[in-house]
């Protein structure tokens, strides 16, 4: 199909060129012009894009995108309890049902908030997959891997993540990628981490999604435990040595683990509703992207959230990380929205295909209405897209050429079956009935 977005503001995310003005034009899954459109290009359907700004579709880099079934359940405790007490009890009850209408849920949201990949690490995975094909959105999925290694239940999830690869992988005209999910330090054991090592290594393209130095109380284990920080002792391990590796958080970081961090060009990405929520402290965003280290942009699950609005996460971040650095110009508005677009997309391994808006590249956008009253003046654009954006500004999501939603309606998705099903499957999961 051949799509045509006339009379538009556009922010390509292409060095520092800033908004341009006028119409964007899509060839199947790809961007065939931006700027000027040749007369000859005819358009099987035109989006008039008077007083909306088209951006790249935003990209999550870490979610847990089922948890939307356990959303509002269990709050107010810190991760270790939380976890303990209340969300693996939960998780016992959940079926692929729940990982299938769950992840629809999240993708609700998602697509809503003007998101078109996200990097998943969760279980029922098959279910994650079918779900995300389904949806048209992009995605890197990894099934969640904790144990030693030698136990039947850490082999079977192993291979569960293997077979995930072989049926998945690059399926969906490639908008689905498979990578390894270790859930953290301190649920996976040197054993187990060893044979995700071995086994990503065996196969092509896919990374590692890894939790890493989330809370202090996970450092403090990791230096009784192991005698090193969780970020030495996976640079011990080898982990960091081939593969592209997604590492969710790193809030509690030592000079050396940002060195460490540095030198494997691990990619870092910063979950601030999170971390803010299950008060797990705040992570030196500023300070690693000083640093050159690829810093992206993650919700987490829509239970340490509650929600998986990328822009309500963007604006969150960017006025955090100067608090943090105790720096107003820290972060300036432009690096924020890279976190959640090019640097998201090279989290992924994926930024040859999105990230930005360019010719070749395929056309992932967002396009977002600007009529509301909180872009007016319509001055500075770019500091709009940071600081004053609402999630319910976006009007129309285009995936791989493909619209997902148009005029606020999904096209992928049928919101109100997800609705019904998932209040009743939530009674099922939260011990209810
Ligand atoms: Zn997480």
């Amino acid at each position: 199909m051949k799509i045509k977005i006339i009379n538009a503001n556009i922010l390509r995310m292409v060095q520092d060129e800033g908004v341009i003005t006028g119409d964007l034009a899509i060839s199947g899954e790809d961007i065939a012009f931006i700027g000027k459109v040749p007369d000859d290009f005819v358009a099987d359907k035109t989006i008039d894009g008077s007083n909306t700004l088209v951006i790249p579709g935003l990209i999550n880099a870490h979610t847990h995108t089922p948890m939307s079934i356990l959303r509002n359940f269990a709050n107010d405790l810190e991760l270790m309890d939380w976890l303990t007490t209340a969300i693996f009890p939960a998780e016992d009850r959940m079926d692929e049902e729940c990982g299938y209408y769950g992840a629809l849920l999240s993708m609700i949201e998602l697509i809503r908030s003007g998101c078109t990949a996200f990097e998943e690490q969760y279980m029922f995975v098959d279910s994650i997959a079918k779900a995300v094909f389904e949806s048209g959105m992009r995605a890197n999925i990894a099934r969640g891997l904790v144990g030693d290694g030698e136990d039947e239940g850490s082999l079977q999830r192993l291979q569960e993540n293997i077979d995930l690869y072989h049926k998945w992988h690059k399926k969906g005209e490639g908008r689905i990628h498979v990578d390894f999910g270790p859930h953290a330090p301190y649920t996976c054991q040197d054993g187990i981490l060893k044979k995700v090592i071995e086994a990503a290594e065996s196969l092509p393209d896919s990374g590692i999604h890894i939790h890493l130095c989330e809370t202090q109380t996970e450092v403090k284990g990791s230096i009784e435990q192991y005698g090193m920080t969780p970020i030495e002792r996976m640079e011990k391990l080898g982990l960091f040595e081939k593969k592209r590796v997604v590492a969710a958080h790193g809030v509690h970081l030592t000079d050396r683990d940002i060195a460490i961090i540095k030198k494997y060009d691990v990619n870092i990405v910063h979950n601030p509703s999170s971390n803010l929520k299950l008060a797990s402290g705040f992570a030196p965003v500023a300070k690693l992207m000083s640093e050159g280290i690829n810093v992206a942009l993650g919700t987490d699950g829509s239970s340490s959230n509650n929600n998986v609005n990328m822009i309500e996460e963007l604006h969150i971040a960017g006025i955090l990380a100067k608090a943090v650095a105790q720096d107003a110009k820290a972060l300036p508005a432009y690096e924020i929205i890279k976190m959640a677009t090019i640097n998201g997309a090279k989290a992924l391994g994926i930024e040859e295909q999105t990230g930005s808006l360019e010719i070749g590249k395929k056309a992932d956008i967002a396009i977002i209405d600007m009529s509301g009253a909180h872009w007016y003046p319509q001055t500075d654009l770019i500091a709009a897209v940071a600081y004053s954006m609402q999630g319910n500004d976006v009007r129309d999501v285009i995936c791989n050429g493909k619209l997902l939603m148009e005029d606020r309606k999904l096209l992928t998705i049928s919101e109100k079956d997800v609705i019904d099903k998932i209040q009743t499957l939530s009674k099922k999961v939260l011990g209810q009935i």
